[in-house]
């Protein structure tokens, strides 16, 4: 069976070992999913994301899920579109690849993505899905612990964008 599986649904609600959520630098938490995931973790999420000291673009850290059904949360820091000429494209990469690493190490074998980049931070979004899923399969083919990673989208436009991407790119 495909181990990824591209979704429509909340990321808060998904039960798995870990949901990723697309933070920005200070992990003080923000708007969109960001918000979302503070809100359904509750404020001991935002606790121990002050010991963190703010995040890197592209880089990842986690915490524990708190109330969230996930036992653990990857904050991660994707790239704001200037246009396509900062670095992006491989600053969206290695947040997918810096989560995953972050997981395998943490015996993380479920693990939900949001769509980085692509709300607030205003990233293409058919650029992103090839990207994610590209850097996902990529993941997957040199590492057996994680049994699935699920692309969690919001909505229908999303998901069709990754769906594609995924069958584009998995034949
Ligand atoms: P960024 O700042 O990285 O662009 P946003 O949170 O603005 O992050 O948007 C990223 C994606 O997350 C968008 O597709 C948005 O619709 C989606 N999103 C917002 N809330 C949720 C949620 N609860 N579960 C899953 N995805 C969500």
């Amino acid at each position: 069976m495909e181990k990824i599986q591209v979704v429509l649904g909340d990321i808060t609600k998904i039960e798995v070992d870990a949901i990723v959520n697309a933070a920005n630098n200070t992990l003080l938490g923000g708007g969109g999913v960001d918000g979302a995931i503070h809100r359904a973790a509750g404020p001991e999420l935002l606790e121990e994301c002050r010991k963190l000291n703010g995040c890197k673009t592209g880089e990842a850290k986690i915490t524990k899920g708190y109330k969230l059904p996930a036992k653990y949360v990857i904050h991660t820091v994707g790239p704001v579109w200037q246009g396509g000429n900062a670095n992006e494209d491989e600053l969206l990469a290695s947040c997918y690849r810096n989560s995953l690493e972050l997981a395998a190490k943490n015996g993380i074998k479920t693990i939900a993505f949001p769509s980085i980049s692509t709300g607030a931070y205003r990233f293409p979004l058919n650029r992103a899905a090839k990207i994610a899923i590209r850097e996902i399969l990529n993941f997957l083919k040199d590492n057996e612990s994680i049994e699935k990673v699920y692309m969690v989208c919001f909505d229908e436009k999303t998901m069709n964008a990754y769906a594609e991407a995924l069958q584009e790119l998995s034949q």
